[in-house]
């Protein structure tokens, strides 16, 4: 008899491999502070090569441990504050366990991963204080939620028709703060709207300028356009600013235009205590909202989420079941709703476990406080950066993004030239993770702190290491 399966032939060798491997892993993230990013060795690729037989491919697990746990991005670092980066939970190691052994496809039907989908969106509704009538879905990130409320956008501004006869001649217009992420450039291409129709908005003190907005909406009408869409951002990514939601809101009410709001990381102050709670007052506001767990969460990635305030807007954009899939009353087709209804994929992992762990084992609350605590982090480093003198910063902190500068007291070109060199050699020493970004022609240091095993310990090492650099 020969026998096809790939389930293992000696189940109590796996037994033993696999808890010696959950020991290798869980060692690694109790002691994530001595694993810094490190370059990957020469020849890793090579090593990585496939295979034609089991025999080739050696002993697995102790490749496991030896070439693939050891080169992990950093972010899972304490001191990793580079781009927005989440740094992960001991519960994404049980949860994805569970996830791996359910293996449930969560595009439709009717099983237990979907229920507790919409017990995991239901809660982030809440925190978003969006009313009972919305509707979501979990997705790979803030990108591909960008998409999925945009969709909805053009379809309230066309109408229906546009999934069958496409978007023809008609220009739609949309409207962004300068600096808006580029997720929304990128979805706003996809759709076919094109990103000449993006029109940034000029700022004041970080929020999108009101008076300039209805401005360029009457322009754009008076010109032809259809101004469909505005998008509020709760987080910047340079400097973590947010608009004002309350006065985006009241303008699309009175130019009956959509208004999404880019809350990948930022929304999540939502649950963060004052003064950084009322940075995102008025997100519930807003037709659709993009955000993330695997950021401002913690979660392992992916993981985002796309909320739209109204469910039927939200099911006529992406519902369509051909026969194949059609739902029964009864037996596993059953069941409702069936996520590939609200979004662009079919087959979908169960995404919603590791957020309800996490939430579950810690309390959101455990949460708020972490998130409260990166914001109390960002200033800590701001007060480091104004202890030094030759520093500077690029903007006071707002929330959880400090910028700043080694050497305040060079010219735009050399501290630039300084500022990348010195995040380059605290990353490839193994001391801290910075990003840069460009503030006022500076290229300067940033910190996007999304991390809850930061202590202001790290912080204040951290600059310190900056300034022996600078020195
Ligand atoms: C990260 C980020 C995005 C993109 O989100 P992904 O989850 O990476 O797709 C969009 N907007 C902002 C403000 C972000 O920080």
């Amino acid at each position: 008899m020969t026998d096809h399966s790939l389930d293992p032939k000696d189940w109590d060798a796996f037994r033993a491999e696999a808890q010696a491997l959950l020991d290798h892993c869980i060692d690694q993230m109790q002691n994530a502070g001595d694993r810094p990013w490190q370059h990957v060795p020469d020849g890793l690729e090579a090593r990585y090569a496939i295979g034609q037989t089991a025999a080739q491919g050696g002993d697995v697990m102790a490749r496991l441990r030896d070439d693939v746990l050891p080169y992990h991005a950093g972010n899972t670092h304490p001191k990793y504050w580079g781009w927005v980066q989440g740094t992960g939970l001991t519960t994404d190691v049980t949860a994805g366990m569970v996830t791996a052994v359910m293996n449930s496809n969560c595009g439709g039907r009717n099983h237990g991963a979907n229920y507790m989908e919409r017990a995991v969106i239901d809660w982030a509704r809440q925190q978003m204080g969006m009313p009972d009538t919305a509707s979501g879905v979990l997705v790979t990130g803030t990108s591909q939620a960008t998409v999925i409320g945009f969709s909805a956008a053009r379809m309230r501004a066309l109408g229906a028709d546009v999934r069958k006869v496409g978007q023809g001649a008609v220009r739609l217009t949309c409207y962004a703060g300068q600096g808006v992420h580029n997720a929304t450039r990128k979805a706003i291409e996809l759709l076919g709207i094109g990103s000449d129709n993006l029109r940034m908005v000029p700022l004041i003190d970080g929020c999108m300028d009101i008076a300039a907005l209805r401005a360029m909406i009457a322009e754009d009408r008076a010109a032809g356009a259809v101004p469909f869409l505005v998008v509020g951002t709760a987080g910047s990514v340079d400097l973590g600013l947010f608009d004002d939601f309350n006065a985006l809101a009241d303008v699309v009410a009175d130019e009956g235009l959509w208004l999404h709001v880019d809350g990948a990381f930022g929304a999540w102050t939502r649950l963060a205590a004052e003064p950084y709670r009322s940075l995102s007052d008025g997100i519930g506001r807003a037709d659709s909202i993009a955000l993330d767990f695997h950021k401002w969460m913690y979660v392992g990635y992916d993981c985002g989420l796309a909320l739209l305030r109204n469910e039927d807007e939200h099911r006529a954009a992406f519902a369509a079941r051909p026969a194949y899939l059609d739902g029964k009353d009864r037996g596993v087709a059953s069941g409702d709703p069936w996520f590939c209804d609200y979004g662009i994929d079919l087959s979908r992992g169960n995404r919603a476990l590791k957020v309800w762990m996490a939430l579950e084992t810690h309390g959101a609350d455990a949460f708020g406080d972490a998130i409260t605590f990166n914001c109390t982090l960002a200033k800590v480093m701001a007060d480091e950066v104004r202890a030094h003198d030759q520093m500077v910063l690029g903007r006071d902190p707002v929330s959880n993004v400090c910028v700043f500068s080694a050497r305040g007291d060079l010219d735009a070109a050399a501290q630039s030239v300084l500022n990348n060199r010195i995040a380059v050699e605290l990353q490839e020493g193994g001391e801290a993770v910075f990003s840069t970004t460009i503030i006022d022609g500076v290229e300067m240091l940033r910190a996007a702190i999304v991390n809850h095993r930061s202590t202001e310990q790290d912080v204040r090492e951290a600059v310190r290491a900056v300034a022996r650099l600078a020195g």
